[in-house]
């Protein structure tokens, strides 16, 4: 069987183009949106993402601020920081970058950044909102999944879909985006028994574990569609995700690439709130 590629460049491209007329048109009444990146951690890895967060920003029209408190950052600190930019009127959204400092976790401090703000859905309120089919920002990797299979025509309604993980910042928001667009939706996670046969059940199949290689082509039904959420470090320092698309190529109908499938779009889908953030701020 063809596995048709689940490519994300195009979609994400088309986000951007809308997300940079919104932008200018902002910027022409008055005030360019703006971004406030937190930063509380010396990952390497956080540091080139934030870095192409800025870019993309730029490129965009966005303004960007990062703002550094360091890995040794107290969760008071970091709850005063956000609690201070939601405060702040000349800034329209916040995202806090992970890893958080060592014995600080999103649960302890993400409640400080304003739901009107909270550009990448991270905040209990954010969440909840999603959970009781409300309006709010939602995060931005799980409603990628969604946009992704819908610009590849990919149907939902009644379709079964496994998602692997459980996550807040993944895995049970995409759950939850994928019953409102009126899917069956199974969450797998490391104490799933046996996951094979779990996925093996599903139409389509979400890998967001972060564990390189985790789904095979033996988890995977033949003609099933494959999304991979995961960005693993790869022995030779790039990026790979959770499937191992060797063995699920020629079986699935579709895979999802890494790079360059949920990840470009995820980008798009952040910066695209930031403008709604912004859009909303202004009508206020
Ligand atoms: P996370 O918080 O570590 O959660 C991982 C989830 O996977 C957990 O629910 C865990 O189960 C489950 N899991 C781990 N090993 C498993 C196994 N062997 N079998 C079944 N389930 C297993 O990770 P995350 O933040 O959700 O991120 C997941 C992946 O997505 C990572 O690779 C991350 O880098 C990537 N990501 C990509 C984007 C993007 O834009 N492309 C954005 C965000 C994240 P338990 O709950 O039982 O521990």
């Amino acid at each position: 069987m063809d596995t048709v590629s689940l490519t994300g460049k195009e979609l994400a491209a088309a986000i951007n183009a809308d997300t940079k007329a919104r932008a200018a048109t902002l910027t022409e009444a008055g005030t360019a949106p703006r971004l406030a990146l937190v930063v509380a951690n010396d990952d390497p890895a956080s540091a080139w993402y934030v870095n192409s967060l800025r870019k993309a920003a730029e490129r965009l029209g966005i303004d960007c601020d990062r703002i550094d408190l360091g890995a040794d950052a107290s969760a008071d600190a970091l709850r005063a920081e956000l609690a201070a930019r939601s405060a702040d009127t000349a800034v329209d959204a916040i995202m806090l970058q992970t890893p958080l400092p060592e014995g600080v976790t999103l649960d302890d401090v993400s409640s400080s950044i304003v739901a009107t703000k909270d550009v990448d859905g991270v905040s209990p309120l954010s969440l909840g909102l999603l959970a009781a089919g409300l309006d709010g920002f939602v995060p931005a990797t799980s409603e990628a999944v969604v946009e992704l299979l819908k610009h590849h025509d990919v149907p939902l309604t009644g379709r079964h879909v496994a998602v692997v993980g459980r996550s807040n910042v993944v895995g049970k928001p995409l759950g939850q985006l994928l019953l409102a667009e009126n899917a069956t939706v199974t969450i797998a996670h490391s104490r799933t028994v046996d996951l094979p046969a779990v996925t093996s059940a599903a139409d389509i199949v979400v890998a967001a574990a972060g564990r390189i290689g985790l789904v095979t082509g033996k988890h995977v039904a033949e003609g099933a569609v494959v999304v991979d959420v995961g960005t693993n470090e790869a022995a030779d320092g790039g990026i790979v995700g959770d499937v191992e698309a060797e063995s699920v190529r020629g079986k699935a109908s579709a895979l999802s690439p890494v790079p360059g499938g949920v990840g470009p779009v995820t980008t798009a889908l952040l910066m695209r709130h930031v403008v709604v953030a912004a859009e909303k701020a202004r009508a206020e």
